[in-house]
C-alpha cells in the first residue's frame, strides 16, 4: 500500500496508543507483531480483523508482521488451509516479507524446554484419563484435586516423558502437565496440559513426533522466539494470560512479548466459527470454503468483493475492548462505496423479454456509445449494437400498470438508454396468457436518447440487442442465515432457504466474454456483478457481488 493509504487507514485505538507509548519511552525499538492462525480451515473476516490489525500495526509504526502457523494439531490441518492462508492474507493486500512461520518449526525447542521443566519440578506426566482430568480440575467456585500422579520423581517423569516422544504409548495414555497449583483461581493455572500423544502424520514434520505441544505452551514460547513485542489476540485468551506469563517466566526464553486482547468481530446474519463453518462445507450446504454465501476471504472474493472494501470496513469497525455485534449493512455499504466509486458500468438483462422496433429496417444495426464511468471520463466508452430485436427486463413491462409506473405499458413511451425513445404499441402473448415479446416503435430523431423537440419521458430503461448479446447464468445471491442471530448450535435451522437464486437465460453484453473480468463490474440499475470461475467458452457465470441499494434492510425494516 502507499504511505497515503497507510495514512489513512492509521486510525488510533487503545492498542495503537501502547504501541506508540512503548516506542516514546524506548521500551521497544522495533515493533513485531504477528497474525497466527491454526490452519484448519479458511480465513473469515473475522481474520481480516486481526490481519489487518497486526500488519496494519507493523506498517504504520515501521516494524514488521510475522504470519506464523499455529500447527500444533495435525488431526485438524492440512497443506490446502495453509496455502489458501497465505492466498488470502495477499490478497487482502498484506506481506510478511521473509518472515513466514510455523510453530512446528520449534518443536525440537519447545520439547528441551519441557524437560527442563521437568528437571526443575515444573511439570509431570499424568496418566490420567481425559475425562479423569477434566473431572478433577473443579470449578470456578470449587478448587481443583492434585493427580495421583503429581508428586512423581523427576527421574521418573523425565523417563516417561522420553517415551512418550519415542512412540511407545497409545493415543491419550499420557499427557504432560505443568505443576502450577490446582487451587487457583485461574481454572487455566491448574496443571494444564503441556503435552498430549497422538499418532499422526503432520503436514510438515511428517511422523517425527508422536506427542504435540497444547496451544498453550506453543504460543508464547514461539511469540518469545520470533521476538515478538505485542502479541495481540481475542478476548478470549484474556485468562490464559497469567499462563502466557508463567511459561515466559519459567523458561529460558530469548524475550518476553506482552499479550493484547481485543474484541473479536461477530456479524449479524453471520457465523464466524471455524467449526461451524467447517460444518457448512463437509454437510454440503455450500458448494466450497469459497462459496460466494460464505464469510470466508475465499468466499468473499469469488462474489467480487474487493479487498479495498474490506480494509475499510475493517477499519470503519475499528478496535476495541468490549465485544459487540456489527451489523452486516455495515460490510455491504463499504462494498456498495468502493464498487460504485471503481466498477465498471455495463449491461445486463436478468430477465429478458424481446422487444421487435416495427419500424426499424430488418438485418441493419448500428453503433451506440455507451460510458464506462460516469464519474471517470478517463474510463472511456464502448459501442453496443441496437437493431430490430433487442432485451429489455421483463419487470420494466406492465399490462395494467397502476398510476406511478413509468416504465413499459402499452402507449407509454421510455428511453433506451445511450439509444433512442420507444413506444410501446402491443404484448404479445403465449397461449398461457404471459407476455412473451413486444412489439414497439423507436423515433429515429432522437438517437443518443433526447427528443429535438423537447418532450420528455419517465423512465430510462438498460436493454440489449437480441442477436449481439451472450447467454449468461446469473447466481443471485442473499445472505446464508434468515437469522439475524444465526444459533451456531443449530446453525442448519437457521440457514435461509432463498439464500441463492439462478437465472438461466440471462443477457449480457459481448464485451464481458472477451475481456478478463474478474474484478466486479455494475450492470447497470442491477447492482455489481462478478464473472466466476465456473465460467467456461460458451457457458458464462456471473456472482451478484450485492445490489444497488441495500433492498434487505428495508425488507427487513418493513418486517
Ligand atoms: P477457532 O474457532 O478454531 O478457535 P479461530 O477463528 O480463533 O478459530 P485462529 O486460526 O486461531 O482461528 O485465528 C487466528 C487469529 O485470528 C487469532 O489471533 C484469533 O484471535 C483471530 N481471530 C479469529 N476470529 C476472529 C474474529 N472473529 N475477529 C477478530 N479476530 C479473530
Ligand atoms: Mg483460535
Amino acid at each position: 500500500m502507499t504511505t497515503e493509504t497507510v495514512a489513512r487507514e492509521a486510525g488510533r485505538d487503545f492498542i495503537r496508543d501502547i504501541v506508540q507509548a512503548d516506542l516514546d519511552s524506548g521500551q521497544h525499538k522495533t515493533i513485531v507483531t504477528r497474525f497466527p492462525p491454526e490452519p484448519n480451515g479458511y480465513l473469515h473476516i473475522g481474520h481480516a480483523k486481526s490481519i489487518a490489525l497486526n500488519f496494519g500495526i507493523a506498517e504504520e509504526f515501521s516494524g514488521r508482521c510475522h504470519l506464523r502457523f499455529d500447527d500444533t494439531n495435525p488431526t485438524r490441518e492440512e497443506q490446502e488451509y495453509i496455502d489458501s492462508i497465505q492466498a488470502d492474507v495477499r490478497w487482502l493486500g498484506f506481506d510478511w516479507g521473509n518472515n513466514l512461520f510455523f510453530a512446528s518449526d520449534y518443536f525440537e525447542r519447545l520439547y528441551e524446554w519441557a524437560e527442563g521443566l521437568i528437571l526443575n519440578g515444573l511439570a509431570y506426566v499424568d496418566d490420567q484419563s481425559q475425562d479423569e482430568i477434566r473431572a478433577s480440575r473443579g470449578t470456578l467456585t470449587e478448587p481443583g484435586q492434585n493427580s495421583p500422579f503429581r508428586d512423581r520423581s523427576v527421574e521418573e517423569n523425565l523417563d516417561l516423558f522420553r517415551r512418550m516422544k519415542a512412540g511407545e504409548f497409545p493415543n491419550g495414555a499420557r499427557v504432560l502437565r505443568a505443576k502450577i497449583d490446582m487451587s487457583a483461581g485461574n481454572i487455566n493455572l491448574r496443571d494444564p496440559v503441556l503435552y498430549r500423544i497422538l499418532h499422526a502424520h503432520h503436514p510438515r514434520t511428517g511422523d517425527t513426533w508422536s506427542i504435540y505441544p497444547s496451544y498453550d505452551y506453543a504460543h508464547g514460547q514461539s511469540d518469545a522466539i520470533e521476538g515478538i513485542t505485542h502479541s495481540i489476540c481475542t478476548l478470549e485468551f484474556e485468562d490464559h494470560r497469567p499462563l502466557y506469563d508463567w511459561f515466559l517466566d519459567k523458561l529460558p526464553v530469548p524475550s518476553h512479548p506482552h499479550q493484547y486482547e481485543f474484541a473479536r468481530l461477530n456479524l449479524t446474519y453471520t457465523l464466524l466459527s471455524k467449526r461451524v463453518l467447517t460444518r457448512l462445507v463437509q454437510d454440503g450446504h455450500v458448494s466450497g470454503w469459497d462459496d460466494p454465501r460464505m464469510p470466508t476471504i475465499a468466499g468473499l472474493k469469488r462474489r467480487g468483493v474487493p479487498p479495498a472494501a474490506i480494509r475499510e470496513f475493517v477499519r470503519r469497525i475499528g478496535v476495541a475492548k468490549a465485544n459487540s455485534v456489527v451489523d452486516v449493512g455495515m460490510l455491504e455499504f463499504c462494498i456498495r462505496e468502493e464498487l460504485n466509486r471503481t466498477a465498471p458500468r455495463r449491461m445486463a438483462v436478468l430477465r429478458p423479454l424481446k422487444v421487435v422496433i416495427e419500424n426499424y429496417p430488418e438485418r441493419q444495426s448500428e453503433e451506440i456509445e455507451a460510458i464506462n464511468h460516469p464519474d471517470d471520463p478517463a474510463a472511456g466508452t464502448r459501442k453496443i449494437a441496437f437493431g430490430r430485436e433487442l432485451f429489455v427486463e421483463q419487470d420494466d413491462f406492465m399490462e395494467n400498470p397502476p398510476k406511478k409506473f413509468f416504465r413499459l405499458s402499452p402507449g407509454s413511451e421510455v428511453r433506451l438508454r445511450y439509444a433512442y425513445f420507444i413506444k410501446c404499441r402491443e404484448a404479445v402473448k403465449n397461449a398461457a396468457g404471459e407476455v412473451v415479446e413486444l412489439r414497439c416503435t423507436y423515433d429515429p430523431a432522437t438517437r443518443g436518447g433526447n427528443a429535438p423537440d423537447g418532450r420528455k419521458v419517465k423512465a430510462t430503461l438498460h436493454w440489449l440487442p437480441a442477436a449481439q448479446s451472450k447467454v449468461a447464468e446469473i447466481r443471485v445471491y442473499n445472505q446464508l442465515f434468515a437469522s439475524p442471530s444465526p444459533d451456531a448450535g443449530n446453525f442448519a435451522a437457521d440457514l435461509n432457504p432463498q439464500s441463492l437464486e439462478v437465472l438461466k437465460d440471462a443477457r449480457v453484453e459481448p464485451s464481458l466474454a472477451e475481456s478478463n473480468f474478474d474484478t466486479a463490474v455494475q450492470f447497470e440499475r442491477q447492482g455489481y456483478f462478478v464473472r466466476d470461475p465456473d465460467s467456461t467458452a460458451d457457458g458464462l457465470v456471473f456472482n451478484r457481488t450485492i445490489g444497488l441499494r441495500d433492498s434487505f434492510a428495508k425488507e427487513v425494516a418493513k418486517g
